[in-house]
């Protein structure tokens, strides 16, 4: 398949029923190649599935689920490439499980470099633009690469800083005068942090543009997270929040009017559904299943992605009729059940950032009584604080109120880190029958 940015924005000012018959064609085509990988070859011809009998996009929700089990228990049994056909051999991050490695073809990775051009794209980010990346490029990870090729076919200059070290990303940021950050929200922070404390002004530094990824800037009505308000606020810029996944070959970004994360309409079909498998109600919130189109070296269907969000379908202010995805409230795996109440720690976590004295945080959970979970939140605060104060504004924004303990937020941050992951763990699960195993980290997207 050819891309190209005007195509592109043709297909998104389309209603799905004019974009119908061509994405249909997308998904025929996807499935028979996906028929031709071990996974869905035998699952396939199990259930009688012949693929070139689709005819219409809402057959699809008749075909199976593939989990993250499926995944982790036989990943080579997804590859539909020969060797000679890969390019690129990338890791999922480790979020829940074992990495998981992803073969990628040539074609596959002019694909998505299509995704983040159109995501860049619909972020208003243009040829005359500097953007300094500041998310590994390297380590078998894809989205710094994926960023790094979008602006490339945009014509944008990149700056290919990756991660860490603020004070050396800020004199970037002197030097080279980047216009667009790409970056995880808390990490923008504190390079904007680093700055105030050495007597500069993130606000004047003529950044226009804040591209994230790994963290949720919003809350399921749009409105901003205090982290998402601190980044607009300091940086003096625009957010637009992504979403992806290595796996899933595609991702999503927001555009000026930050409702949601454009879907891309040639690069996927997204649904939302419930604890068993089956659609929820436009704008009820669910487990994200993605279907990532046209991809050659590990097709998937119907991915479970363990992610849980909401799918809106009308039209965006900013012309596009594509549906948008909403910010990711939580995980499948790190659901809470509290006297009645589903909430996620990801919730508890936007509420605490509008507390000041709270530097750090994780939640705790074990099994409680009648089917509810026991949760205990552990702040670390610098300064006295009233706890019971903590818990009312839990209650005030969460309808429930788990048990709040402070701690010094260095003896915090050593249980975070003890483990030696990636990023700190910030969910620990006690709970028996749960999905992962002990203790699932924290570490959506
Ligand atoms: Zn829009």
């Amino acid at each position: 398949m050819e891309y190209n940015i005007k195509q592109g924005v043709e297909l998104r000012k389309k209603t799905p029923e004019e974009s119908e018959q061509f994405r249909v064609n997308l998904l025929r085509k996807h499935l028979s190649h996906a028929a031709t990988s071990p996974f869905y070859r035998t699952k396939f011809s199990a259930l009688g599935i012949v693929p070139e009998d689709i005819t219409s996009l809402n057959e699809l929700p008749s075909l199976p689920l593939t989990s993250r089990t499926d995944l982790d228990q036989n990943p080579n049994g997804f590859i539909a490439a020969t060797p000679k056909e890969i390019v690129d051999i990338s890791l999922t991050s480790g979020t829940t499980g074992m990495p998981v490695r992803i073969p990628y073809t040539k074609e596959d990775l002019d694909r998505l470099a299509f995704n983040e051009t159109m995501a860049f794209w619909g972020a208003s980010i243009r040829s005359h633009d500097t953007c300094l990346i500041c998310v590994t490029l390297d380590r078998c990870f894809i989205a710094g690469l994926a960023y790094y090729s979008g602006l490339i076919n945009l014509g944008a200059a990149t700056i290919r800083s990756g991660a860490g070290q603020p004070a050396r990303q800020w004199e970037l940021i002197r030097q080279l005068k980047p216009t667009v950050l790409v970056g995880v929200p808390t990490f923008l922070l504190t390079i904007a942090q680093w700055a105030i404390n050495h007597g500069f002004n993130p606000a004047e530094a003529g950044i226009r543009a804040l591209v994230t990824i790994g963290e949720p800037i919003r809350q399921a009505n749009f409105q901003q997270t205090p982290l998402g308000i601190r980044l607009t606020e300091t940086w003096n810029a625009t957010i637009y929040s992504s979403y992806g996944a290595t796996e899933l070959e595609t991702g999503t970004c927001e555009c000026d009017v930050g409702q949601g994360g454009h879907i891309h309409p040639e690069l996927s079909i997204v649904e939302i559904v419930d604890e068993q498998g089956q659609l929820v109600p436009e704008g009820q919130s669910g487990e994200l299943v993605f279907t990532p189109l046209g991809v050659q070296g590990f097709p998937l269907v119907r991915f479970r992605t363990g992610d849980i969000a909401r799918l809106h379908s009308s039209p965006c202010s900013c012309g596009y009729h594509t549906p948008r995805l909403g910010p990711i409230e939580g995980r499948t795996a790190q659901r809470l059940k509290l006297r009645g109440t589903t909430l996620y720690p990801d919730s508890i976590f936007h509420v605490l950032q509008e507390i000041e004295q709270v530097k750090n945080s994780y939640v705790e959970v074990h099994n409680g009584f009648d089917l509810s979970d026991e949760v205990r939140v552990v702040v670390g605060c610098t300064a006295e604080v009233d706890l019971s104060e903590i818990e009312k504004l839990l209650q005030a924004r969460l309808r429930v109120r788990p048990e709040v303990v402070a701690k010094d937020p260095a003896e915090v941050m050593k249980v975070m880190t003890e483990q030696g992951n990636r990023k700190p763990i910030r969910f620990f699960d006690y709970r028996k029958n749960k999905q992962y195993s002990n203790p699932t980290v924290s570490d959506s997207q």
